[in-house]
């Protein structure tokens, strides 16, 4: 007997296969398999019923009423193996701590900032390292938007079949506003280039139309510092960033720059150019809740008029925005 499938989100999204008359539900799924190279275990046929409940896979197909078209569900292991081998690398790669030292911007940083030791790394870091350029033009004029990845556009740590699982939500959106509000975007995290460029691919971000990312940096533009109070650890010192060649014109700098991420301790080189998102996680649930891009837009449009950003202070951007509703209802 021949059957029709539909493949939600597959390719082929509709093939047929034909099995014996006496085939069971396994014997579908096999033949199912040689079609698409989705394993027959990871094969969910959503409307092969027997009652209410999905038909078992000993069940034979002449035992059921077989629809017209069988919907069926499921990812080709090599989807599912490169998403997995992106969490190993993701995870090998990663700081060895997650959580963050709560730095008081006040005190360390500014000690960091100045610390000519970690100048030094700094200014050796340029000199051996430099910004993967990905296309997007900078613009004379441009502010500059710094972002993390890891719990800041996406959750790297929840499990997903698919990138748009566990991606932020409003990412495209916040990106295409930031953008909008001619602010360049350069995306930055303590990873390898490798695994951000496929995720950032995954995720639709690389080529996006509607906005343009400048650059990547990983954890090769990084220095550590140490310091007494919160031992050793990594941040992303933006003069880094500030030091790579751009076209005539175009300047990055303190007066026009900031930084997002759910890590306080990678502002440590520059305080005040941080501001710590709260981070996303448990990407199931609250991928429903999450607005945080959405806000956080608002913010950029808010201070995207301004002429030197060193008068903000970005720990306070929420009472900045509801400051500026509440003058705008007036
Ligand atoms: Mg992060």
């Amino acid at each position: 007997m021949r059957v029709a499938v539909r493949w939600s989100g597959g390719d082929p999204a509709n093939f047929e296969v034909t099995v014996d008359d006496d085939a069971t539900v396994s014997d579908l799924k096999r033949a199912i398999e040689s079609v698409t190279n989705v394993r027959a275990s990871r094969v969910k046929l959503l409307n092969l019923r027997l009652g209410a409940k999905l038909a078992e896979d000993g069940a034979p197909l002449a035992s059921i009423k077989v629809p017209k078209t069988v919907m069926m569900m499921g990812a080709r292991d090599s989807v599912v193996e490169a998403m997995r081998e992106l969490e190993a690398l993701a995870s090998a790669s990663a700081p060895t701590f997650e959580d963050d030292l709560d730095i008081d911007a006040s005190e360390a940083a500014v000690a960091c900032e100045r610390d000519p030791r970690f100048l030094e790394r700094l200014a050796k870091r340029v000199e051996s390292h430099s910004m993967k350029f990905t296309g997007g033009e900078p613009r004379v004029g441009a502010k500059m938007l710094v972002l993390d990845i890891d719990y800041t556009l996406f959750d790297h740590r929840t499990p997903a079949e698919s990138a748009s699982e566990i991606a932020r939500p409003f990412l495209h959106e916040f990106l295409t506003r930031a953008h909008q509000a001619n602010f360049d975007i350069v995306i930055w995290s303590a990873t390898s280039l490798k695994w951000i460029e496929l995720k950032l691919s995954e995720l639709g971000v690389l080529t996006h139309t509607d906005y343009k990312i400048i650059g990547l940096l990983d954890s090769t533009a990084m220095i550590t510092v140490e310091t007494e109070k919160y031992g050793v650890f990594n941040c992303k010192p933006l003069g880094f960033l500030f030091s790579q060649k751009f076209p005539e014109g175009v300047r990055y700098g303190p007066h026009n720059t900031v930084m997002f991420d759910d890590l306080s301790r990678n502002f440590v080189m520059n305080p005040q150019l941080g501001l710590k998102i709260r981070p996303f996680k448990n990407a199931h649930t609250s991928r429903h809740t999450d607005v945080e891009l959405l806000r956080l837009a608002d913010y950029i449009e808010a201070i995207s008029t301004l002429d030197d950003f060193r008068q903000l202070n970005h720990n306070r951007w929420e009472h900045y925005l509801a400051t500026m509703d509440k003058r705008e209802r007036k």
